[in-house]
């Protein structure tokens, strides 16, 4: 296992971190973790050099706090960096941010955090939390102990990330990046930002859910097959991740022993800068072909917003561009039915046309959220 430096910190952290959010589950159940099973991969994971535990409040139904207590008992907790998140649209008051952290530390059995992110921050979050004075709550909580370390997970475009970014003595951010979201949410400018300031930077997502590891298209394979050296796409997916000497972290939610061997080994010999040029072209070759599936040429730079009627234009033309480049309708159904409100979806679109004349890709708008119905609805 490689270690990194983890921004301003004296922390080393390894380069793989376990995500704990994809464990396997009972009954269909997204709360009844099978535990037995997902303590033993943890451990697994730990004894092999992964010390960055990575859950949240909200992972599991409220489930996977409890679980990663019970796998960090007999003497790992003190093997590894603890990260957990404040669930930030629970939070109604400055009093609120006190109650979850505390409850958190009891789930967790522990008493301090190393590693305490506010959860998914976006323009309206970041807000409330600035009413809220999130800042004197961060200042105790570090003071008094409970967490060794501040920081932020993100979801929301450039501009805010750097704002945030310089809002607070961060350690560290945690983003979206892979090698098809360069240009996406924080992005690169964002991952390069966030390093200059010596924030130590997570990466989440680093298989864009696993649709750059399954389901590869022939003409994907095709160029994988060309390279010398061959890996799977999942860790072509790691290794473009690992070679930025900006990334400290990179997050698997892992949930099969042979996974996480294939993981670790990949984590062994990933340096920084350590891809040829050849093999860098590569990873381009791919990404371009996944880019050429793109359906509706839409920039998510939102003029078209808002809509008198509610409907989320570009997070529609987003899902409907991912099942097509990835080819997995199911999986954009599902994240459609779960990410949009009833408003916000394509059906509600009534044709009054107002978007179309703001937008400066002259896209026709409501032809295509009609696709969008058709794909996701019928
Ligand atoms: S045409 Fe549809 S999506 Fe566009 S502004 Fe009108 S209701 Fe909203
Ligand atoms: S204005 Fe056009 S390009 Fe911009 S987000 Fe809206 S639909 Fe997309």
């Amino acid at each position: 296992m490689l270690y990194r430096k983890f921004g301003k910190t004296n922390e080393e952290v390894s380069i793989l971190g376990f995500g704990c959010m994809r464990f396997h589950v009972i009954d269909n159940d997204i709360s009844k973790i099978n535990e037995e099973e997902a303590i033993k991969q943890l451990r697994y994971s730990i004894d092999n050099g992964v010390n960055y535990i990575d859950t949240a409040y909200i992972y599991h139904g409220g489930m996977s706090e409890p679980l990663v207590g019970k796998a960090l008992k007999d003497g790992y907790r003190e093997k590894v960096k603890l990260a957990t998140k404040l669930p930030t649209w629970l939070i109604k008051s400055r009093e609120d941010m006190d109650k979850y952290l505390n409850e958190q530390l009891e789930k967790l059995q522990t008493d301090h955090i190393d590693f305490y992110l506010l959860h998914a921050l976006n323009k309206g979050y970041w807000e409330k939390f600035k009413k809220y004075n999130v800042f004197d709550f961060l200042d105790k909580a570090l003071a008094d102990g409970r967490i060794k370390y501040a920081g932020f997970s993100f979801h929301d475009d450039l501009s805010l990330f750097k704002e945030i970014v310089d809002s607070y003595s961060w350690s560290f951010c945690q983003i979206q990046y892979n090698f098809m979201d360069e240009n996406y949410q924080a992005g690169k400018e964002g991952l390069k930002y966030a390093a200059a300031k010596d924030l130590g930077v997570v990466i989440m997502e680093p298989l864009r859910g696993g649709s750059l590891a399954r389901n590869i298209p022939e003409d994907v394979k095709k160029i994988w097959d060309k390279a010398e050296v061959k890996r799977s796409p999942a860790e072509w997916g790691f290794r473009f991740l690992w070679n930025h000497p900006e990334v400290s972290v990179v997050l698997s939610g892992m949930n099969e022993i042979s996974h996480i061997d294939e993981n670790i080994k990949a984590a062994e010999v990933s340096y920084p800068n350590s891809l040829t040029e050849k093999e860098i072209a590569l990873i381009d070759e791919v990404k371009q072909i996944y880019k050429s599936r793109i359906k509706i040429n839409c920039t998510g730079c939102k003029y078209c917003m808002p809509c008198p009627f509610g409907v989320d234009i570009p997070s529609n033309f987003e899902l409907l561009n991912d099942a097509s480049i990835y080819g997995d309708i199911k999986a954009s159904k599902n994240k459609y039915n779960v990410s949009l409100k009833a408003n916000e979806k394509a059906s509600n679109c009534k044709e009054c046309g107002k978007c179309e004349k703001a937008c400066p890709q002259h896209l026709q708008i409501r032809k295509v959220l009609k696709e969008v119905v058709n794909t996701f609805e019928k």
